[in-house]
C-alpha cells in the first residue's frame, strides 16, 4: 500500500504567540495535545522568516532570509513522526508590502500575528525515514 489512511480527529484553532517561532509553536501544540499526525494551514503575518529551496541535483537546501514584515499569504504543512518524535513540515508563500511573494520550505518564521488551523489525523503511525533517491526524510507508508 502506498497510502496511509486516517480518520479525522480533533480540529484545533490556535492564535500563535507574538514573537514565537512558527515550527516550534506548532510542534509544542502537537506535543501538548498528544497529536502525532496532522495537517495544518496558517495565515497571518511574520516579522521575518528564513525559507529554503531544495536543490535537487546537490541534494541540499539553499537558504533565503526575508528581512522585515511579510504577510503569510499561505502556509500549509503537516505533522508526522521523525525518529519517533512529532516533526513539522511547512511551506509558505510570503508577501511583502508591494504584494510581491517569495515562497518555499519554511525553516523559521517569527510570528507577528498568526492563526493556525490544525487538523488531527487518527490512524497508524506516519513515520519519516531517509530516502537515498532524494536525500530527504520522506514518509514511509505500508509495504510497496
Ligand atoms: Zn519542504
Amino acid at each position: 500500500m502506498r497510502e496511509a489512511e486516517f480518520k479525522l480527529g480533533r480540529c484545533l484553532l490556535v492564535r500563535l504567540k507574538h514573537g514565537s517561532e512558527v515550527n516550534a509553536e506548532i510542534l509544542d501544540i502537537a506535543k501538548d495535545n498528544k497529536i502525532h499526525t496532522a495537517t495544518f494551514t496558517l495565515i497571518g503575518a511574520l516579522k521575518h522568516a528564513k525559507i529554503a529551496y531544495y536543490n535537487q541535483a546537490k541534494k541540499e537546501y539553499k537558504l533565503m532570509e526575508l528581512q522585515g514584515p511579510h504577510e503569510i499569504s499561505s502556509c500549509t504543512g503537516n505533522v508526522s513522526l521523525r525518529e519517533n518524535k512529532p516533526f513539522v513540515h511547512a511551506h509558505v508563500v510570503l508577501a511583502d508590502e508591494h504584494g510581491s511573494t517569495k515562497s518555499g520550505h519554511l525553516l523559521e518564521g517569527i510570528v507577528f500575528a498568526a492563526e493556525l488551523h490544525l487538523q488531527e489525523l487518527v490512524g497508524t503511525k506516519l513515520e519519516r525515514e531517509h530516502d537515498d533517491t532524494t536525500g530527504l526524510a520522506l514518509w514511509k507508508t505500508g509495504g510497496k
